[in-house]
């Protein structure tokens, strides 16, 4: 698919299961093609009507509090990088929550296996699902 262009590994599965679950979703480009408004941060998925935005994140560029490796086994070049990344990530979701949009993390680390990847992709579906029955979470 031309779309999953550039996207990485995560992302891409996550999609695709997504799909075959039979949902749509705008890309945070389509998105914005459509809407005129540009989403902070690109999530990965966009659901207009629910207002829910799922960003699938590396464990290694998004300090996954449960993958990383203890910093002094790092250096510190690469742990100013990802708490920088961190900081953003932070910044970027409380700005979008602000703007009325439900945002879901999926860590890398929980797309591992296929039986994985079904919870996630069932814990993304019933947030949708709750916010499309109007209830509040
Ligand atoms: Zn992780």
């Amino acid at each position: 698919m031309a779309a999953n262009r550039g996207r990485t590994k995560p992302e891409r599965l996550f999609a695709t299961a997504i799909w075959r679950a039979g949902r749509r979703f705008f890309t945070s480009e389509g998105y914005a093609k459509l809407s005129g408004r540009k989403l902070m941060g690109s999530p990965d998925l966009v659901f207009p009507a629910p207002k829910v935005l799922v960003f699938v994140d590396g464990c290694f560029w998004h300090g996954c509090p449960r993958c990383q490796k203890s910093p002094p086994s790092m250096s510190n070049f690469w742990i100013e990088k990802i708490s920088t990344n961190v900081l953003r990530d932070r910044r970027v979701r409380a700005s979008l929550r602000r703007s009325g949009w439900r945002v879901i993390r999926v860590w890398e680390h929980e797309l591992g296996s296929s039986r994985a990847v079904d919870a996630s992709v069932r814990r993304v579906l019933r947030t949708i699902d709750a916010r499309l029955n109007g209830e509040k979470c």
